[in-house]
């Protein structure tokens, strides 16, 4: 039987799908490259918002009725049995707890058992380790650390996707970072909805003992760790990256807004004043730290007052990138029931000026590495220009340009040309430095 693995959503949703692709791999199965040959058809899938939502609806709506659909993911664990009053012809629903459980789920549909869901939340961590094949990167590898998330922000429906949370134990994480650097991974990305807040139970180690241990055991030149929530920040986590070169200088921290009233009706816990000294202090112990954030505009009650706080804060802090929303009312959320004033024009126009702002600002400090020499990871092949690859920052900024040295090397790359969202370079061969 063959299957596919369509994957909607954040990297954990990609790292979920890895160990989806490894379980029926080793049960047997054939991934298939596209839709077209698979008997199976994993839909693992994204709830965050509404409108990214709706497009897997659209997405299964276009099988014909021999497929077999299974839905995972964020959008099984909140829809649950009401995925099935929906238009599309769907044949089970796994939920984010239970993808472990995909393999049986098979072999009773094959059966011909009705369609049914699977979506109960465990306590316990699910240990599975992916195989390097299965891995959607064969140079930069995901490795869970927590799940779930304990916050509840108000407009966010993740701790209703993805339950509370739990830690994955120390032991089990080194083993599968070590079974990376073993297969010659070059980076490995720690993943979590808040890394930061990874801690063993009883006062054991917390998440900048974690990095520690990793930074000084592992032959890996990166290691990257996403997301960090500012609320739960650890003036140890700066002293630990300053030590230790292999942690690369950039961290993803999601400020939401600029503005502090703002950031209290999210139910965020940390101010604009607290979130600009946490970047100061990086800054102060790290002259070279870069930062990239996500951004909501329209949130209800957002006033342009609060929504020029935001710009400001980020022409304060000059990300390297921003990802930016615009707020979208989820179930079971606190801000599901409050009252939007805002015109969705006015919504759009605020969405607009942040991203004309940030694109500015990236062009701006793009132009400036014109003519620097900087290292590169070479990622993957460029998908549609022979002999061109393209690569990765240590800030994680794309980098294109020819290049023959093989994928998962690190490179040097002279910046000859920029642009707001990628740069340019020319390899550094031997040949050219001579
Ligand atoms: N745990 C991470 C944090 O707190 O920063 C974020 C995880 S969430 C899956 C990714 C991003 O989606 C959030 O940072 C937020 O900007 C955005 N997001 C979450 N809920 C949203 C909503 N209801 N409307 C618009 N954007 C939303
Ligand atoms: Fe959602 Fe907030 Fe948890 Fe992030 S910290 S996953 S935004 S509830």
């Amino acid at each position: 039987m063959n299957f596919f693995i369509k994957t909607f959503g954040c990297q954990m949703n990609v790292n979920d799908s890895e160990k989806i692709r490894h379980l029926l791999e080793n049960k047997g199965l054939t991934l298939c490259a596209g839709e077209a040959a698979a008997d199976i058809i994993i839909v693992n899938s994204c709830a965050v918002r509404s409108k990214p939502q709706e497009k897997i609806f659209s997405y299964i709506g276009q099988f014909p009725p021999t497929k077999k659909i299974i839905v995972a993911g964020c959008v099984a664990q909140t829809e649950k049995q009401a995925i099935f009053e929906k238009k599309v012809k769907v044949d089970y629903v796994v939920g984010t707890h239970q993808f472990y459980r995909i393999g049986e789920i098979i072999d009773e549909i094959g059966a011909g058992a009705k369609a049914g869901t699977a979506t109960a939340f465990s306590r316990q961590w699910q240990e599975l380790v992916p195989a390097a094949h299965a891995r959607s990167s064969q140079v930069s590898g995901y490795i869970s650390i927590m799940e779930g998330c304990d916050n509840f922000c108000s407009y966010c429906i993740v701790p209703f996707t993805r339950g509370r949370e739990k830690y994955r134990p120390l032991s089990a994480i080194l083993r599968e970072a070590e079974y990376l650097a073993g297969r010659g991974f070059r980076e490995i990305v720690l993943l979590g909805q808040n890394v930061n807040h990874w801690h063993e139970a009883k006062g054991g180690r917390t998440f900048p003992e974690l990095l520690r241990q990793l930074a000084r055991s592992m032959p890996v030149p990166w290691i990257r760790f996403i997301t960090s929530y500012p609320g739960y920040h650890d003036r140890e986590l700066i002293r630990v990256m300053a030590e230790n070169r292999n942690i690369a200088r950039h961290i993803h921290f999601p400020a939401q807004s600029g503005s502090t009233r703002v950031l209290k009706k999210m139910c965020r816990t940390y101010s604009r004043d607290q979130y600009l000294r946490i970047i100061r202090a990086f800054r102060s112990a790290m002259p070279e730290m870069k930062f990239s954030s996500d951004f909501i505009v329209g949130f209800p009650g957002e006033s342009d007052h609060d929504f020029q706080l935001t710009l400001s804060l980020i022409e304060q802090v000059e990300y390297e990138s921003v990802f930016s929303f615009v707020y979208s009312p989820r179930p079971h959320t606190k801000a599901a029931a409050y009252a939007q004033e805002l015109a969705p024009t006015e919504v759009k126009q605020r969405l607009y000026a942040l991203q004309e702002l940030q694109a500015g600002i990236q062009l701006k400090n793009n132009r400036r590495r014109i003519g620097e020499v900087i290292e590169v990871l070479i990622t993957e092949k460029h998908p549609k220009k022979a002999g061109e690859v393209i690569g990765r920052s240590e800030s994680y900024r794309v980098v294109n340009f020819a290049s023959r040295t093989p994928l998962g090397a690190f490179t040097r790359v002279k910046i000859t040309a920029a642009g707001p969202y990628s740069l340019r370079g020319e390899e550094i061969t031997p040949d050219s430095l001579q």
